[in-house]
């Protein structure tokens, strides 16, 4: 195999005697060499916007920056760049924290139905008209154990692809169900263009993008289900992605239930 890492330990035992030790280091040079990468995609990432701004600014405090319709035109695209900084930025540290907190099991019960509507405001507040097109199909589920905030990015996330990568003025419908083994089923399903099967393997990869001036143009960072899947498996949760090239995608998250006592949260709101 390309990639397999052998370390070779040798130690003497005695007369003439050496006892040689393989110990297999493929899983911790893979894991560096992915460290490596991301530091060097992020660093790429950031450059990129920054270089353009400094691009503008330059040529702004030139004679340029005097006509006052050049001026503003700049000013709107430094913007841009900068609010795709600040987003790049607010990804990286949510990772960041969502890998910390990992080895912490969330503790709170979390109530999808009501979580799932609040984002579905959030999103109509400030996503009209392109909302217009979201379906809630939400069943009366049980609580799950969860950490809020996170579950809210994860909707958020995966809506916010369903929106971005979905056709105009086809619905994107979000279900909520109970799913085998007491678990809850979050699925998204969009009717867009789907993906081809080649890249859905790698699709939760930090910076893989299939089309990465769609994803610019739509504001996409890279990180989005890279986050996702972090948030799912800290919560003991699954993943799944199915596409259908030209017929759209479908995004389930099953998550297990919270214990049915609890001696945190527990309040009359919580339902079952
Ligand atoms: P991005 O910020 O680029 O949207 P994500 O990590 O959220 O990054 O998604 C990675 C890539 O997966 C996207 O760039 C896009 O190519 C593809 N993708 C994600 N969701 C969908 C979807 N619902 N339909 C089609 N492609 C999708």
């Amino acid at each position: 195999q390309r990639d397999q890492r052998w370390e070779m330990r040798v130690h003497p035992a005695g007369e003439g005697v050496r006892i040689v030790h393989l110990v297999d280091r493929t899983t911790s040079y893979a894991a560096e060499r992915m460290r490596v990468d991301f530091v060097a995609n992020a660093s790429h990432e950031l450059r990129t916007p920054l270089a353009s701004l400094i691009g503008f600014i330059e040529t702004l405090t030139e004679e340029a920056g005097e006509d006052p319709e050049t001026r503003t035109r700049f000013l709107r695209i430094m913007l841009d760049e900068a609010v795709r900084m600040q987003r790049l930025v607010d990804d990286l540290m949510s990772l960041s924290r969502i890998e910390a907190m990992k080895y912490r099991e969330p503790d709170a019960r979390i109530d999808l139905h009501a979580l799932t509507t609040e984002v579905h405001d959030q999103i109509v507040a400030t996503e009209a008209p392109r909302a217009a097109d979201l379906l809630l199909e939400l069943d009366a589920v049980r609580p799950v154990r969860g950490d809020r905030a996170q579950l809210s990015q994860l909707l958020h996330n995966i809506i916010g692809n369903a929106m971005k990568y979905g056709r105009k003025d086809t619905p994107v419908r979000i279900r909520l169900t109970a799913a085998e083994g007491d678990m809850v089923r979050l699925q998204v399903a969009d009717e867009g263009d789907g993906i081809a099967p080649e890249h859905l393997p790698r699709l939760t990869e930090r910076f893989y993008r299939v089309d990465s001036g769609r994803s610019r143009a739509g504001g996409g960072t890279g990180l989005g289900l890279a986050i996702v899947k972090h948030i799912v498996e800290g919560h003991r949760g699954r993943l799944d992605i199915a596409s259908t090239p030209g017929r759209g995608t479908q995004v389930t998250v099953l998550l297990p239930p919270a214990p049915l006592s609890s001696r945190r949260n527990v309040n009359a709101t919580d339902g079952i």
